[in-house]
């Protein structure tokens, strides 16, 4: 599965400590009317949600980290899911300790400082559905 793009526009810009980074990003999203993009970012959480999707249970794993944590990466796409835009984001994040977590990222993850990357897309958007073989809410053709 492959669709061609042309590059729209290309956003910079940052996020204030205590707004929750999909809160945020979903927000500028929707402004700007972005349906298809790329999202990218780094800085630093006050806590973090994030998930594992176990591929036994298909089901996700849940993990709240509730510490001062760099983002080393945060990256993902934009699409659209039930009818709406959706944002789909993934995270590294380092602990003071400088071992890394990371996951498929949740709202309840809070700004300590965030710059961010959206760079918009022109064509058809991506439409998620279920994906009964996965169990995840997958691009469809
Ligand atoms: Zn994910």
């Amino acid at each position: 599965m492959l669709r061609e793009y042309k590059l729209k526009d290309i956003y910079q810009g940052s996020l204030k400590k205590g707004v929750d980074i999909i809160g945020g990003l979903t927000q500028v999203i929707k402004e700007r009317g972005i349906t298809a993009g790329i999202v990218s970012g780094i800085g630093a959480v006050t806590e973090a949600h994030i998930g594992y999707f176990n591929a036994q249970t298909k089901e996700y794993e849940e993990g709240h980290f509730r510490e001062n944590m760099e983002i080393l990466s945060l990256r993902g796409n934009v699409s659209i899911k039930d009818g709406d835009v959706f944002p789909h984001l993934h995270a590294v994040l380092s602990k003071r300790d400088f071992s890394a977590v990371g996951g498929h990222l949740y709202a309840g993850t809070t700004v300590y400082a965030f710059e961010f990357e959206i760079i918009s897309m022109d064509g058809e958007p991506f439409v998620r559905q279920f994906d009964n073989n996965t169990g995840l809410h997958l691009w469809k053709e």
